[in-house]
C-alpha cells in the first residue's frame, strides 16, 4: 500500500552499537531488520576486537602466571609447554559462542538479518546488495576501522592491525608495536607474555592519551618493569619488508636523527577511524566531519531526516559500551521515550595487567576547566586481598568537588581496576559524594576495599594508610 514500508527500524550494522539498537527497537514494538555483511554479527566488537582480545589476554596470563607466578605460591610444576594453535582454536570458539548468541537473540526478539552491503538511497531508502529496501527510520552503525599509517603498508602477515595480530600462528621472537594506545598495549602484552620480545613506538610522550597522567606514568613504570621495551617521543617514517622481517626508520617526534629497528612482526594500532565510506553517504547529503564522522545532534539524527547514526561512525569515545547505550538511546527516542546517554559516566578500561580503568573526568581536565577538587589516594600495597594475591601494583584514585564533594573522576590502576570501576561509575551517576563511597560497607578482604578508603582518603581519614 502507498506509503508502507519493509520495516520500520533498519539498523546498518551488527556490531554492538548496532544489534544493540535492533533488540531494543524490537522490544519496543517495531518492525525491525540489520544489515550486516560480515559472515557474523557482532560487529568488530565480537568478531575481532573486544571478546578475541580479552580471550588471549586471558589465555596469556594464565600462561604467564604458571611460568612466573605459581612457583612464588609453593606450586611447582615441571615442563611448561605452549600449545599456542590450541590457544587460538580457544579463542575461536569464545568467539563463536558469542557471535552465536547474537544470531539466537535476533530469532528471539525477531530482527531480520538482511546479509550483505547497506547503502543509502534517501530518506527511508536503502539498498542491501543491490536490493531496494524501505525503512520508517534508518540507524547508521558502520562502527570504525584501523587508522592506516603512510609509509606502512598492511599485509595481516608481517604488518598486522589488530585484527592480524589476534591470529599470529607463531609467537614473534621480536614485535614493534606502533602506537601505545589501548590496543597496542593490550595486543603488545599478550605476545610479551607468550614470549615476544615487544617495544612499544608512540609518537606522543606518554602511554594512552586521555588517562590520567599520574595513572600513566605509573602505568609506564609498571609495563617497563614487567619487560615491554617504550619509544616514546618517536615516529614510524617507513616499514620496509624483507625475508627476514620488517626493518621500521624511526625518528624522534620533535625531529632529529632517523634510526631504524627490525622486527618479525609490526603491529599498527594508532587508533581508529570511522567507517563512512561506500555506502552512499555523501550522495544521500548526509554530514560528516573532517575526521569522516558521522554529524548528529543531541538525538543521533543526521542532517537527513528519518536517519540515524551511533557507535564508533559517530563522535566520543569508541567503545562498545558507548555504542550500545546510544543503540539503546536511538530506538527509545524513536518510540517516543526519553533515551539518554550520560557520557559524563561512561567507564573505559586497558586489560593489560594490572587492569587500569577510568571513569568521569581527570586531574588535568579539573584543572584546564578551573574546577576546585580534593584528591583521595589508596595503594593496593595497602589491601590485605591484593597482598594475599600477590598483586599489589597500583592504586585508586578518586577526584571529588571541593565545595560540594559529589565525585568527579575515578582513577584506578591495579588487579581487577575493570571490574572495580563500575562502583565508581554507579556513583557518578548518582550523583554520589566521595562520602557516600566512604560510608558505604564494603566485603573484607576484597579489593574494592581500596575504593572505599581512597573515598575516605578525600577526607584524609582513611584507616590503613
Ligand atoms: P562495529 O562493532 O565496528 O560494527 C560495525 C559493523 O557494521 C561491522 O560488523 C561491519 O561489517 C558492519 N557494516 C559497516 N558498514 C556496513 C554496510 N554498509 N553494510 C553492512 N554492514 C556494514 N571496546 C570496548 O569497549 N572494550 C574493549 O575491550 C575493546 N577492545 C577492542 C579490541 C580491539 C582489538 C578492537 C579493534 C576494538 C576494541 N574495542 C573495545 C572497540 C569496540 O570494538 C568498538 O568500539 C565497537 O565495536 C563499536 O561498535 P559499533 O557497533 O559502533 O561498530
Amino acid at each position: 500500500a502507498p506509503g508502507e514500508t519493509d520495516y520500520d527500524v533498519v539498523v546498518i550494522g551488527a556490531g554492538p552499537g548496532g544489534y544493540v539498537c535492533a533488540i531494543r527497537a524490537a522490544q519496543l514494538g517495531f518492525k525491525v531488520a540489520c544489515v550486516e555483511k560480515r559472515a557474523t554479527l557482532g560487529g568488530t566488537c565480537l568478531n575481532v576486537g573486544c571478546i578475541p582480545s580479552k580471550a588471549l589476554l586471558q589465555s596469556s596470563e594464565n600462561y604467564h602466571a604458571v611460568t612466573h607466578d605459581f612457583a612464588s605460591h609453593g606450586i611447582g610444576i615441571g615442563n611448561v609447554s605452549l600449545d599456542l594453535a590450541r590457544m587460538q582454536a580457544r579463542k575461536g570458539e569464545v568467539v563463536d559462542a558469542n557471535v552465536k548468541g547474537v544470531e539466537f537473540l535476533f530469532k528471539k526478539n525477531k530482527v531480520t538479518w538482511l546479509k550483505g552491503l547497506g547503502r543509502i538511497e534517501g530518506p527511508g531508502r536503502l539498498t542491501v546488495d543491490g536490493k531496494p529496501v524501505t525503512a520508517k527510520h534508518i540507524v547508521i552503525a558502520s562502527g570504525s576501522d584501523s587508522a592506516p599509517l603512510p609509509g606502512v603498508d598492511v599485509d595481516e602477515k608481517t604488518i598486522v592491525t589488530s585484527t592480524g595480530a589476534l591470529e599470529l600462528s607463531s609467537v614473534p621472537k621480536k614485535m614493534v608495536v606502533i602506537g601505545g594506545g589501548v590496543i597496542g598495549l593490550e595486543l603488545g602484552s599478550v605476545w610479551h607474555r607468550l614470549g615476544a620480545e615487544v617495544t612499544v613506538i608512540e609518537f606522543l610522550d606518554r602511554l594512552v592519551p586521555g588517562i590520567d597522567g599520574e595513572v600513566a606514568k605509573q602505568f609506564q613504570r609498571v609495563l617497563s618493569r614487567q619487560g615491554l621495551k617504550m619509544k616514546l617521543g618517536h615516529k614510524v617514517t617507513k616499514a620496509e619488508k624483507s625475508d627476514k622481517g620488517v626493518t621500521l626508520t624511526v625518528e624522534p617526534a620533535k625531529g632529529g636523527t632517523a634510526e631504524t629497528i627490525a622486527a618479525d612482526i609490526v603491529l599498527l594500532a594508532i587508533g581508529r577511524v570511522a567507517a563512512s565510506e561506500k555506502m552512499g553517504l555523501k550522495e544521500a547529503g548526509i554530514e560528516l566531519d573532517p575526521r569522516g564522522r558521522i554529524v548528529t545532534d543531541a538525538h543521533y539524527a543526521t542532517s537527513v531526516p528519518g536517519i540515524y547514526a551511533i557507535g564508533d561512525v559517530i563522535t566520543g569515545p569508541m567503545l562498545a559500551h558507548k555504542a550500545e547505550e546510544e543503540g539503546v538511546a536511538v530506538a527509545e527516542l524513536l518510540a517516543g521515550q526519553a533515551g539518554h546517554v550520560n557520557y559524563d559516566a561512561i567507564p573505559s578500561v586497558v586489560y593489560t595487567w594490572p587492569e587500569v580503568a577510568a571513569v568521569g573526568r581527570t586531574e588535568e581536565q579539573l584543572k584546564a576547566d578551573g574546577v576546585g577538587y580534593k584528591t583521595g589516594k589508596f595503594p593496593f600495597t595497602a589491601n590485605g586481598r591484593a597482598r594475599a594475591m600477590g598483586m599489589t601494583d597500583g592504586f585508586v584514585k578518586v577526584l571529588a568537588c571541593d565545595t560540594t564533594d559529589r565525585v568527579l573522576g575515578v582513577h584506578i590502576i591495579g588487579p581487577g581496576a575493570g571490574e572495580l570501576i563500575a562502583e565508581a561509575t554507579m556513583a557518578i551517576e548518582f550523583g554520589a559524594s566521595s562520602e557516600d563511597i566512604a560510608r558505604t560497607c564494603h566485603a573484607h578482604p576484597t579489593l574494592s576495599e581500596a575504593v572505599k578508603e581512597a573515598a575516605l582518603d578525600v577526607e584524609k581519614r582513611a584507616i590503613h594508610i
